[in-house]
Order: structure tokens, then sequence, then C-alpha cells
């Protein structure tokens, strides 16, 4: 962890151990933290500053935040159960405080920890509120021993104290635990090495980026989260609380630098692809009003304008890097085949790759009629294609036989030869990653060809800046005329279940075919669900969010209705089987899990049933709706979507259902699928080689990212090595090498 621009400078290198209260023992404690030098303690930022002018009276704390408290020891007890532990209760400091109690308890307790607690000792006390068996507890608390008189000014008191020091005036830094070091001796040794370490601290921003925005140095930014307020006046309320929610103006400045590194990486990536050589396909007009004159219909104004913006990509000789996003249904397939007829035209070759096999089929069908029309050669390539077709084909694409193979990502694989590639299409995988995209230079002549990824799943902004801040975004904002997206259908509760089924039933009856997706594959005490059965507990069937007993259930309650049942731990035949049939007509009803979410495009269903819907996230959500009503509705009707959930009217979750009930913009959903469930795993997955983010947090800070991103592309135009912004660069490498600390 210790980063290469702080090695050789006297004093950030030095060790922790050997500081006041660092033995050997407690230096190896925090070493298995990462933290060994006093630049690394330096860069250990706390993550809760508590005012203690503010501290909740025990019979105020609420349950579910965390919350520091002030109380006195009421009693001190072992508990010799299995688990050895200590429980502690703490009353009201004062009589003018409101009654109540707190329960603390820690679990293998030492002997010797019971000690701390002297009956009528005043504490305090931080941590999570919980209520267990009508008690309020905190597990695990931290908790500080205050000396008698002390109100909120330090006085040094708790063990392993060193004297003033670790406390500004009135505010204590939490850090992050580090097992086996108590969180005050870290306090201390934070705010120590910040007074005297951090003005040697290398600022990575130019200092004209640093005045033009009126921030603190970086050392400066550092130094104030270690030690709020000390040796100046106290922080106000309004301080503390900017802190707390990462708003304060040191951390905003540190939240730049970082999203400024990350937009360097981004743009530098930008770059690299920028210099390679990718053949040039010039604009063909006449090639694509060929191909669009023989559709049976016209095409949208937004399929017009994501066609030129690809053509204007294409006809470049460094590689075309786009997204084309736009919801189910908005026509993406023709933009696609506009695209793939430009690269033809000049002469080159194509490959389509779908997410399954199924999709690669439909794909060969739909666009086989249109290569047929445009007189190109296509060929489908999956992994159930015969032995003898498969060398056929290997052979044709080998020697520039075949213009257009479609097939799964198989097409990556060794083997395939296509000498003259110019184009490589990914449908509905917006996650093909930087290092897929490094797999398909070999495929071609040598040139790295252009790329088209298209995805129904919007991205909001702020990931499309980052995460995907190497694509180009083209958006399809308008469905083709006469679409209409389905009407969708809240039934909150077991006995809004009912209806629910009786409308799904009602459809079918019509002879209308459509899906019921559950969230889980068995039922709750099956084995795997039985962890989760004891989350839910009350009062919940345990039948309804399985697949397989849904399947069972309807499959009896309705028996003129062929129904089928595909999930992810079907082999991959069956799986393939049970689509097959229900794309063919031959099963009117199929039973999923999220399986089908991109594995199939059934264009006659239109009804959809999603149990346990409250278990999956928005954009989820918006995408499975997608899969109905993809064809103009049979005859004028609108495809309906009912989302059955347990979640409590006015609850959080039923608040998520109504969102997605209530619009049927994509977009809509993204942003607030990020506002409520954060980035993580989204940008965690896309993010790989890129810094990582520890102050920015994306659902928050749009401006900052914009103004940074500015800077970036600022700073690359006239030095895009970075040459002459040797912190900048070294920061740089550092952060995109060693996973972030924290
Ligand atoms: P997606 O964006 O989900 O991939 P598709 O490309 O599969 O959408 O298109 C969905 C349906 O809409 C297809 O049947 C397609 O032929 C039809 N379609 C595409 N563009 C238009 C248009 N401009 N007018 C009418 N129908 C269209
Ligand atoms: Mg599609």
């Amino acid at each position: 962890m210790a980063s290469e621009r702080r090695e050789g400078e006297a004093g950030l290198g030095g060790r922790l151990l050997g500081l006041p209260g660092v033995g050997p023992r407690t230096a190896e404690r925090l070493a298995a933290r990462g933290l060994v030098t006093r630049g690394d303690l330096l860069d250990f930022v706390p993550r809760r500053w508590d005012d203690l002018r503010e501290l909740t009276p025990i019979g105020a704390l609420q349950v579910g935040l965390p919350q520091t408290a002030r109380g006195r020891v009421l009693s001190a007890r072992i508990l010799f159960g299995r688990r050895r532990s200590l429980e502690v209760r703490f009353g009201p400091d004062g009589d003018d405080e409101p009654a109540g109690k707190l329960v603390a308890r820690w679990f293998r307790a030492s002997p010797g920890m019971k000690e701390r607690f002297a009956i009528g000792a005043r504490f305090l006390v931080a941590g999570v509120v919980r209520e267990y068996r009508g008690e309020r507890v905190m597990a695990h608390p931290e908790t500080e021993r205050l000396a008698d008189g002390e109100v909120g000014s330090d006085a040094g008191g708790g063990e392993g104290g060193q004297g003033k020091g670790a406390v500004g005036v009135g505010v204590r830094a939490r850090y992050p635990e580090v097992e086996g070091v108590p969180g005050r001796l870290i306090a201390e040794l934070a705010a120590r090495v910040a007074r005297e370490h951090a003005h040697q601290v290398v600022d990575p921003l130019p200092p004209a980026l640093v005045a033009e925005h009126g921030w603190p140095t970086r050392g400066q930014a550092l130094a104030l989260l270690h030690a709020v307020g000390e040796g100046g006046e106290a922080p106000d309320r309004e301080a503390i609380a900017a802190l707390n929610e990462g708003r304060h103006p040191a951390q905003q400045r540190l939240a730049w630098e970082e999203l400024l590194l990350l937009q360097l990486a981004v743009g530098q990536r930008r770059v690299a692809v920028a210099r390679e050589a990718a053949p040039a396909c010039p604009v063909d007009g006449a090639a694509i009003e060929r191909f669009l004159a023989g559709l049976p219909f016209a095409p949208t104004a937004a399929q017009r304008r994501a066609i030129g913006a690809i053509a204007a990509d294409l006809a470049r000789a460094s590689p075309m890097h786009r997204l084309l996003q736009g919801d189910v249904g908005a026509g993406k397939t023709v933009v696609m085949y506009a695209a793939a007829e430009l690269a033809m035209a000049a002469g080159h070759q194509v490959a389509v790759m779908a997410p399954t096999e199924i999709l690669a089929e439909q794909h060969a069908r739909t666009l086989g009629p249109w290569a047929a029309a445009t007189g190109r050669r296509l060929a489908l390539l999956t992994a159930s294609t015969a032995k003898a077709a498969r060398a056929e084909i290997l052979e044709a694409a080998a020697a520039g036989a075949i213009d257009l193979l479609v097939g799964t990502h198989a097409l990556l694989g060794e083997g395939v030869r296509l000498p003259r590639l110019a184009l490589v299409v990914v449908d509905e995988q917006h996650r093909f990653g930087v290092a897929q995209r490094a797999a398909l230079r070999g495929k071609g002549g040598g040139a790295l060809p252009h790329l088209l990824v298209m995805t129904a799943t919007p991205i909001p902004r702020t990931l499309a800046l980052t995460a995907w801040g190497d694509l180009e975004v083209t958006t399809l904002d308008e469905l083709p005329p006469g679409r209409s997206p389905p009407e969708t259908r809240l039934a909150l509760g077991a006995r809004a279940r009912r209806p629910a089924y009786l409308a799904l039933g009602e459809a079918l009856a019509d002879g209308r075919q459509g899906y019921v997706v559950c969230p889980r594959v068995a039922a709750l005490g099956d084995g795997e669900g039985e962890g989760l059965a004891a989350l839910h507990g009350d009062g919940e069937d345990p039948d309804t969010g399985s697949a397989e007993a849904t399947f069972r259930r309807l499959a009896r309650a309705l028996p003129g209705v062929a129904v089928g049942l595909v999930h992810g731990r079907l082999p991959a035949v069956e799986r393939d089987a049970v689509m097959r049939a229900f794309e063919a007509g031959t099963l009117q009803l199929l039973v999923a899990t999220t399986v089908v979410e991109v594995g199939v495009d059934v264009p006659a269903a239109d009804v959809m049933l999603i149990e346990g819907a409250e278990r999956f996230g928005l954009a989820t959500l918006h995408q499975l709706r997608g899969r109905i009503g993809r064809a103009p509705g049979v005859g004028g009707r609108r495809a309906l979507c009912l989302l059955c959930s347990d979640a409590a009217p006015g609850s959080d979750a039923a608040r998520r259902l109504e969102v997605v009930a209530g619009t049927t913009d994509g977009f809509v959903l993204a942003e607030a699928d990020l506002l409520l469930r954060g980035p993580g795993e989204l940008f965690g997955t896309l993010q790989s080689g890129l810094p990582s983010l520890r102050f920015a947090d994306l659902r928050r800070d749009l401006p900052l990212l914009q103004s940074a991103r500015a800077a970036a592309l600022d700073i690359l135009a006239s030095d895009p090595a970075l040459a002459s912004h040797g912190a900048l660069r070294a920061a740089l490498a550092s952060a995109t090498t060693a996973p972030g600390g924290g």
C-alpha cells in the first residue's frame, strides 16, 4: 500500500512502529490492515465524526442507525454461554435525560474486559442499535470512558489514552475497525501523524487547479479529516454534518482528485484505442438506402440518427467503440444491420455475437432475409452446429467467402478466422469488457475491428461517464410507431395476488402466451432457501417465490394450458428445448427465473406475472417487462405486466415498485436504481483496472464528475502521456495498480 510517491520522503515513509502506543504486536495488527507507514495511516480516513456536544441520550437512541450515546454503567456481567459474552447495561447520564436503557454486548469477552465497566462510570458508546427481545442492543460497540465532569471537551480518559491529541475540540473521529487495536489509539496516532507529516504530502493536482477551485491541498484536506478543528475553533454543526455526509470541502476535494484520476485513466484508454489502426469503411449512402427500402416499415428518426453516427465512425481509420442503447423493441437490429451493410459494402466481414444460442438463432433468422436481399453471405455458428457444417463454415470464413457470421461468444474462440473482419457487434451485453475486446484483435488481419455494443439496459449518465467512459453512447429514444409499452399493475399483499392470477388466467384463456417469473428456483426450506426462510420468517408463504413450486401449482390449476419450466439449474440442452417449445407456441405459459431476462425473444408473448417483485432491482424488472409486448399489440391489445409482492404498502420496497409501475422510461428507472442501490456491482464489474472510488459517490457527485472530466480532457489534450504532470502521473500509476485502501 505504500505508494511510490511517498517513498523516499523522510517522515511519510517512516514506520508506525515505535510511535507512542505502537509496540510490535500493535504494529503487526496495523500491518494486517495495510497500515505500515505514517503515510498509510494518513490515507486511512475516519468513516464518521461524532460531535460530543450532540450526543444522543440513551433514552432517545433510534433503532437501525449508527449513533453515539453517553451513559452510566448500571451493571456489567459475564454470561457463561456457548460464547462467553460480556453484557453491560447503560442508563441515562443525567436526571434530566429521558429514561431508557441500552445493552452492550461483546462475544468471547476476556475476563479483564468487565473490569473496565465500573458501576456508575460514564462512557461514550458508539454503534448501531438493534432491537432484540424488546431491548435495545449494540453488539461490539466502541466505548470510551469519560472522566467525571467531562461532557464534550477531551480529558484523554480512556484506556490506551495518550493524553491530549486524538481529539479536536469536542469532536471524535471514528475509524474503520482494525482488529485488536482500540479506535482511540488509532485516532491519536492519526492526529499525531497528521500534525507532523501532512505538510509533506505531495499533491498530485497541479497547484493552479487547486487554487482555481479554492481547495485545500491534499495534505491539508487529510489533516482536516484526522484532526477536525484541531488548533482552530470548534467546527460548527453544519461542518460536522457535512463531514458525515461526505460533502465537506476537504472530502469533495479528495473526491474530485479521485474522479480526475479515473477520468485520466479512461481518457488514456480512449487515446490508446484511437491510436490503433482499423479498417476504414467509407460512408455508402446508396447501400444503406437499398437496405432500408427493402424493409416493410420506415426507420424512425432515432434509428436514422444512430445509423448516421455509426457510419461516421466506421469511415474513420481508428476503431469505433460505441454503445447503442435503446429499450427493448426500439429497433436496434435494423441499426445493427445497416452498420454491417456498410462494412460489407466496403468488402469486409462482420461478426454478430448474442448471449445465448437461441438469440443467435433468432438473429440469423431475422438477418438472413436481409442479407439475401442485399446479396451478402450469412452463416450461423453455435455449439450445436454439426461437425461437418462447422468445418465448412470455418473454412469459408477464413477464405473470406462468408460476409456475416452470427453466433454466440464462441465466435471469439480458437479456430474462428475472419481475415477481413471490420466490425464486431455484441448484442444484449453491455458488460463486454476490455479483456474481450483485446481478444478481437487476433480475429482479423491484425487491425482492431470496429466494435458496436448493444444493450436494452439503460446506463445512468454517471456510469456512462465513468465505467463506460471510453465508449461513445448512442441512444434510440423513440419506439417504432404503434408500439406501446406494457401496462404494469402492482399487486401488493397476499389478497391482491388472487386478482392478479385471475387476470393472468383470463389472458391465457384468450389464447395469449405469457411468463411467470420467480426470484428463486427452489422453495424456501429446500436447502438453499433455508437461510432466507429464517430471515423472512413471519407469514410469508414459502412457496410463492419458487419457480418449481409455482410450476407445480399452475400446472395443476390450469389443466388446459401447456406450462413449461425453465431456470439456470437445468442443463443447457433442456433449457434450450423448453425455450424453443415456448417460442414455437407449443408451450403457452413459461414459469421461469431471470434466465429469460435476455435469453429469449418471443414476440407473441404479451402477459407476464412477476412473483416476489421486491426481490429484483428496478432495471431487472424493466428488462423482464421488456420481454413482453415486443410485437405490435395482437388485435390492438396492450401487453400486461403484473408485479406481485408481499411488501407492505407504504414501505420502501413498495415505493420502488410503484416507480416501476409508474414509468416506462428505462432511463428514469436506471437512475432511480442507482440512487436506491448504489453503483456497487454495476460499477465494480466494469471498473477493473480503473482507480477505485473512496471519497466520490456517483449518486451524489455528478457535478464533481463533470468538472473532473472536463479537467481531465483539458490535461490530456495538451499532454496525453502526462509527461509534464509528474505528480499526477505517479498518482495515476499507483491508483491503477494498487487496490484502494480503507
Ligand atoms: P430491439 O431494440 O429490442 O433489439 P428489435 O430490433 O428486435 O428491437 O425490433 C423489434 C421489432 O420492431 C422487430 O419486429 C422489428 O422488425 C420492428 N421494427 C424495427 N424498427 C421498426 C420501425 N422503424 N417501424 C416499425 N417496426 C420496426
Ligand atoms: Mg434485440
